[in-house]
């Protein structure tokens, strides 16, 4: 490897796992299933007649999924990962 390829390799921002970002990761994929699922709930409730009986529920797992992406945002801001 020549000088300038190796120069380029030590100038490559190194690949950062981040353990903390990944638990971060799983808890807001934890979050989309549940609101998804939710949601899923509302319309099976909906064809059965039974209006929108889920709607606070709802609501909560929304807020609970979009908690958890902004907390995702906010550690790789001032953690650096990615
Ligand atoms: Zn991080």
């Amino acid at each position: 490897m020549d000088a300038g390829v190796l120069r380029k390799f030590e100038m490559a921002p190194a690949p950062k796992f981040c353990r903390k970002r990944q638990r971060l990761v799983e808890q807001f994929l934890i979050a989309v299933k549940e609101h998804n699922e939710l949601q899923n709930a509302q319309v099976e409730g909906l064809i059965a007649g039974k209006g929108f009986s889920l709607k606070w529920e709802i609501a909560d797992a929304r807020e609970r999924r979009d908690r958890a992406k902004h907390t995702i945002l906010a550690h790789q801001q001032s953690h650096g990962c990615k």
